[in-house]
């Protein structure tokens, strides 16, 4: 079983939801850490296990190829549970920004 590691979001694999998918820690030291950041946790860092669920991410960031659904290299996850977790300003526009800087969704 696999959570989604954003802070308020209840996504997990054993829930039986084909549309989500789940995506493990980048490498990049810089991306993880906007990775990171857009959990909304203090203090927290990702295990080997650690994912965040397709939930947090624009559509544009995936493609498909053969039947399986891939995360382009360099996505950020912007997007979050609006009902249940209040956002925090400053992450948000932390993540929105690391987007506009240059590590958008698309592979060109
Ligand atoms: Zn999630």
């Amino acid at each position: 079983m696999v959570n989604c590691n954003v802070y308020g979001c209840k996504n997990r694999t054993e829930r039986n939801q084909p549309n989500i998918t789940f995506h493990r820690f980048p490498n990049n030291p810089q991306l993880k850490d906007a990775w990171i950041k857009c959990t909304r946790r203090i203090n927290w860092n990702p295990k080997s296990h650690s994912r965040i669920c397709s939930k947090h991410f624009d559509p544009s960031c995936f493609q498909q190829k053969s039947n399986r659904t891939y995360l382009n290299p360099h996505s950020i996850p912007t997007l979050f549970m609006k009902a249940s977790v209040r956002i925090r300003h400053d992450m948000r526009l932390l993540c929105i920004n690391f987007v506009v800087i240059g590590a958008s969704c698309a592979v060109k």
